[in-house]
Order: structure tokens, then C-alpha cells, then sequence
């Protein structure tokens, strides 16, 4: 399925869009209202009825939606060019919403092998159990997607660009071209501010805004945008589903939208800066960054992104041992999982988030040994560079 989004064109420019986004049209507090509120009082019994019945309804009843929470859907909506949003109570809210609200028995789905752990989890644990069949390519061979569908039976196809934790680049204008099944990218680690998808004819983004959305590691939340049928349809499910987001961290997510454009380009300045800083040090075996030349989809990622991102991916030729020391030798950087903050966070899958993969499952999610992944924070890139340079001389000296 491929549909336009028809959302009001804007010619303003990302930044601007960020800073006006969002604001609820009768309030007059510059910064966002925190609506605390779990349910509306209606003033007639017909009021309550069309509330109850009316979809998207915010000022019914807070599972529905809630006002602060709607002010933060219109603003993802505007960065992506979409007609509508749905938020979550996390990024796998959204994508276990996404899943089982637009899967049955008997349908299936195509996804790329490269995921986030836990949506793969999702689809190589749950979707059986509902008997929905995933089929698994690998996202940056050109046509593994389209070539996996199976007409009339291919409900969703799933991808997410760039993707963890190689930062592999999926081709969003392929994506987009495939007719039939419902298109969906993960776009967490790009944000709306380096890539939309909709744009290149996707039919969902989806947003873990725990990253770099709300971008200042106070706020759990996830969002969808598409076209308002597709959000619709999600919103009748997300009511079921109850993994509905809270206004207070929709409410920082909204602040954190006015920055986002600032945050995301200063970020991959330095980002791309410590890439370059890592190329060829002794002690680095390999460096993954979509902005790099030797990044095996540099030319794809310069065509749709407008940055090359705001983490890097590295591996210590030192492998298991050195990764280990290294994530202890950091001394600005911070060692803990998320990304997208202000402070830079460095991680070693193979001995914390993937440490119970065998080594065979570990090398299809390209996660080697020594693998570290860096999520590039707000401190001055000569600061941070010099830091994790002397963690990984600390690492290769034992
Ligand atoms: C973190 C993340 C998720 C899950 O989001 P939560 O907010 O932690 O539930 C999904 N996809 C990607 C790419 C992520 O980085």
C-alpha cells in the first residue's frame, strides 16, 4: 500500500517546524500544559456518547488520549509529514501495536534481520504463538523485501534504517514501492530530523521517543505516524492494547522537540568527528558510520539522510576482553544502554545486551566480540574524542 501523505505541505524548514509544532491552538503557555489528568468531565449525556464513540477522542478518558499527549502527536505528525500520530507508553508499545494490531492468524510478515532485539523477539517469539509467519532477509540486499512478499498473504513489511547496531541502511524509496502489504520503518536512531520515510512512499513510521525525540533520557514513550486511515485503525487497537503514553513524558518529549534539529545536527557533527578520529587507530578493527565513506551504504545513506547519524559503531581488535575494559575505562562517556541523550553512552553487546546469543547469532546481528556502540552525546567533540581514545588505549594495554 502506498499512500501520499496529504498533511499540510510546509515549505519551512525542519528547525522551524520543530519550535511551532505541537502547541494546542487555544493555549496561550508558550510551553506545553501538563494535562494530569485520568479522565474529562462531560457536561451531557451526549457529549459522554460522542466522546466514547468518536476516534482519536482526547478529553474523554486518558487511555483514549489525552490533551498533552495529542499536542506531542501533532508535532511527530508535522516533522514527518504525516496526516496523524499515535503515541505509546514506549517505542514497543508502538511496535507490538503496529504488530498485532494490523496482523491475524494466517498472515505474515517480512522483516529485516537486523532489529532491535526486542522487536525481533517479538516477531520470532510472539507472532508464532498467533500464528502469524515471519520471514526474515537481509534488508540491505537490494530486493530481499520486495522478493519475500507473498501476494494476498504479506500483511506487513518491517524495517528499520539505520539499524542496530551496525547501523545498516535500509533503501526507503524501495521500501516505499512495494505494493500490497503495509510498509513500516523503525527510524529511532535518524529521528524525523535526518530522514522521512513517508515521503519516500512508507506507509508507518515508527519512533522509540525514549531516544533522541524526547532526547534527554526523562521519558519512556513511542509513536507511530501515517496516514489517518492506518492511525485510525491503530488508535481502535491501542485502546485495547492499553500501552497508552503518559502526558508527563509526552510533555518532555514536546520540549525535547524544540531542540531536536539543534541536538541531531550537533550530534552527528561530532559523531562524524570521532568517526574519523577512530579510522585506522591502532586498537580499532572496524568502524560503522553511514557519514563515513567506507560505510558499505555511504552513497545510499547521503541520499536519504541529511546527516550520517548520531551514533557510531566500532570493534576493538582486542575483542571480548578489551570491549569489556574499554566500557570501564570511559570517564565522561557513560556506560548504559538508550541513546539519543545529552551525555555520550557507550555499550558492549556481546558481554550486556546480547550476552546470552550464541556466537553464530551474534554474527548474523553483526555483533562481534569487541563490538561497541556509541552513542554520541552533547560534550565537545575534542573532550569526548579524547576520552574514548584513551579508554581504548586503556582497553589494548591489559
Ligand atoms: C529503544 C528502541 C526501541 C524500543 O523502544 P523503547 O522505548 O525502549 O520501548 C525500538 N527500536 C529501536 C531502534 C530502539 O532503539
Amino acid at each position: 500500500m502506498t499512500t501520499e501523505p496529504s498533511a499540510e505541505p510546509t515549505t519551512l524548514h525542519p528547525d522551524t517546524v520543530a519550535i511551532r509544532a505541537g502547541r494546542v491552538g487555544d493555549d496561550t503557555s508558550l510551553a506545553p500544559v501538563l494535562w494530569a489528568t485520568s479522565t474529562f468531565a462531560s457536561p451531557t449525556v451526549d457529549d459522554a456518547r460522542r466522546m466514547a464513540t468518536s476516534v482519536g477522542a482526547d478529553r474523554f478518558y486518558s487511555r483514549y488520549g489525552n490533551p498533552t499527549v495529542k499536542g506531542f502527536e501533532d508535532a511527530v505528525a508535522q516533522l514527518e509529514g504525516a496526516e496523524a500520530a499515535r503515541a505509546f507508553a514506549s517505542g514497543m508499545g508502538a511496535m507490538s501495536g503496529v504488530v498485532l494490531g494490523l496482523c491475524s492468524t494466517g498472515g505474515h510478515i517480512v522483516a529485516q534481520r537486523q532489529l532491535y532485539a526486542a522487536t525481533q523477539l517479538l516477531l520470532q517469539a510472539v507472532c508464532p504463538r498467533f500464528g502469524i509467519d515471519v520471514t526474515f532477509v537481509d534488508g540491505t540486499e537490494p530486493g530481499a523485501f520486495a522478493a519475500a512478499v507473498i501476494p494476498g498473504k504479506t500483511a506487513l513489511v518491517l524495517a528499520e534504517t539505520p539499524a542496530n547496531p551496525k547501523l545498516d541502511v535500509i533503501d526507503l524509496d524501495e521500501l516505499g514501492a512495494i505494493a500490497g502489504p503495509i510498509t513500516v520503518v523503525d527510524a529511532t536512531f535518524a529521528t524525523p530530523v535526518l530522514q522521512q520515510p513517508l515521503r519516500h512512499g512508507v506507509d508507518l513510521v515508527v519512533h522509540s521517543a525514549t531516544k533522541g525525540i524526547a532526547g534527554h533520557n526523562d521519558a519512556t514513550l513511542g509513536v507511530v505516524a501515517g496516514s489517518r486511515e492506518l492511525i485510525d485503525w491503530l488508535w481502535g487497537f491501542a485502546v485495547l492494547q492499553g500501552a497508552s503514553a503518559s502526558p508527563y513524558d509526552a510533555l518532555n518529549a514536546t520540549r525535547g522537540i524544540r531542540t531536536l534539529p539543534v541536538r541531531v545536527a550537533r550530534q552527528s557533527e561530532s559523531a562524524l568527528a570521532l568517526a574519523r578520529a577512530l579510522e585506522g587507530r591502532e586498537g580499532v578493527a572496524e568502524v560503522r558510520y553511514p557519514g563515513l565513506p567506507s560505510h558499505p551504504q555511504h552513497e545510499l545513506a547521503m541520499r536519504q539522510m541529511s546527516a550520517g547519524g548520531t551514533l557510531v559503531t566500532f570493534d576493538l581488535a582486542g575483542g571480548l576482553e578489551a570491549g569489556r575494559r574499554f566500557v570501564e575505562a570511559v570517564q565522561l562517556a557513560q556506560h548504559a544502554t538508550s541513546l539519543g541523550g545529552p551525555e555520550t553512552l557507550v555499550t558492549h553487546p556481546a558481554s550486556t545486551t546480547h550476552v546470552n546469543l550464541l556466537p553464530d547469532e551474534l554474527e548474523a546481528n553483526g555483533i562481534g566480540p569487541g563490538t561497541i556502540r556509541v552513542s554520541v552525546g552533547l560534550e565537545h567533540a575534542d573532550d569526548l574524542i579524547a576520552d574514548l581514545l584513551g579508554a581504548i588505549g586503556a582497553a589494548a594495554g591489559g
